[in-house]
């Protein structure tokens, strides 16, 4: 049982902030991604939560205890470092009973669990097997096996499967989901890979620049970006972003863009000056009326649905549209959007209107 609180967490490197004031709560038994762009400080977080790196400020909490402070040794986390980081001229066995052993824990429990993992993991048949020989799949088990041994309260990974190429990469990737799924216990995930991130996470923070900048279930984000950076990095092809300068009428909820008016459905009222209309492809229609209209630059078919690039008034736009809809480069074609999808981003700050 494992909830992690991060409160108002920072981590300066000499004058080199890495992590910026940060806040969220993982839930006990919830599978969490750190998620973001190279440099971004999810790595640096991750080694806060192990004890691995100390914060300059804030406090971390494992189950209402707070952590921040005390060496790795005593927050019973276990960080699940590259997966292939095994003792190479050891057989299975040995790698997985290593931890409890250095515990000093008898000869007959050690067995027991190494047995029980090896159980959960489907790698009993390879105990006695040096793990040079081994397939990455099997080394990877081996890998997390040495983590799970030791029952932490919580699992720390950083782009665990990073190495790997992008068919095993998703055969590993829905059998940890699975695992932990079984298992239960409070994962959190580095990594870079959006999509990885929406398909395994429970929740995700995404951070950028040291911030972290949502947080929240990957529907929550897709859905309901917080910044222009979260709209931009998750989905693809990503967010569309149409800049127009304008003001929302009080009491109104459409807006006027390029004299047409545009339906907008949350509480943007009031809002004006320089403003970003984002849409998402999936959420526009391709139709002969409408007197918004794009000119189509390209269209990319795939299979189901094809991408159509257009040019409007207002910058390039992408639709999502079913393959056998007919669009022909340099037709004028008009524009609709679902209203319910549409989000309003200040130009400025890049923050959603709410
Ligand atoms: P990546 O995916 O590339 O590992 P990340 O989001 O995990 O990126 P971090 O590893 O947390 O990013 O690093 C954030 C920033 O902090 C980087 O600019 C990095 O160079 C810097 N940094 C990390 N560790 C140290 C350190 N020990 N000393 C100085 N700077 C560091």
């Amino acid at each position: 049982m494992a909830q992690i609180v991060i409160k108002n967490v920072r981590k300066e490197f000499g004058d080199f902030v890495a992590v910026k004031e940060s806040s969220f709560t993982i839930e006990d038994g919830e599978f969490f991604m750190l998620l973001g762009p190279s440099g971004c400080g999810k790595t640096t977080t991750l080694r806060m939560i192990a004890g691995l790196e100390l914060p300059t400020s804030g406090e971390i909490y494992l189950d209402g205890e707070e952590i921040s402070q005390r060496p790795p040794s005593q927050r019973d986390i276990a960080f699940v470092f590259q997966m292939f980081a095994l003792y190479p001229h050891m057989n299975v066995y040995k790698n997985l009973s290593y931890p409890l052993v250095s515990q000093g824990m008898p000869r007959a429990a050690v067995r027991e669990k190494v047995e029980d993992v090896a159980r959960i993991l489907g790698i009993r048949d390879i105990l006695k097997k040096p793990v040079g020989g081994l397939s990455g799949g099997d080394r990877q088990r081996v890998a997390l096996g040495r983590a799970i041994v030791r029952d932490p309260k919580a699992f720390m990974m950083d782009e665990p499967l990073g190495a790997l190429d992008a068919e095993f990469r998703e055969h590993m990737a829905e059998e940890l989901r699975a695992l932990h799924d079984r298992m239960g216990a409070t994962t959190v995930y580095v990594t870079h890979d959006q999509l990885e991130a929406m398909q395994m996470g429970d929740k995700i923070v995404v951070m950028n620049n040291s911030v972290v900048e949502q947080f929240g279930t990957p529907q929550e984000i897709y859905d309901k970006p917080a910044t222009m950076f979260v709209a931009d990095f998750i989905g693809s092809p990503s967010m569309n972003f149409l800049a127009f300068e304008g003001t929302v009428a009080e009491g109104a909820q459409r807006i006027e863009m390029q004299g047409q008016s545009m339906t907008v459905p949350r509480q943007h009222q009031g809002a004006s000056g320089q403003l970003i209309f984002g849409v998402r492809p999936e959420h526009v229609t391709l139709s002969d009326a409408g007197a918004y209209r794009g000119e189509v630059r390209a269209t990319e078919y795939l299979g189901t649905t094809q991408i159509i690039t257009l040019d409007t008034p207002n910058g390039e736009l992408k639709a999502r549209v079913p393959a056998g809809q007919i669009a022909t480069v340099g037709e004028k074609i008009g524009l609709g959007f679902k209203g319910e999808a549409v989000t309003l981003f200040d130009d400025t700050s890049g923050r959603a209107l709410r």
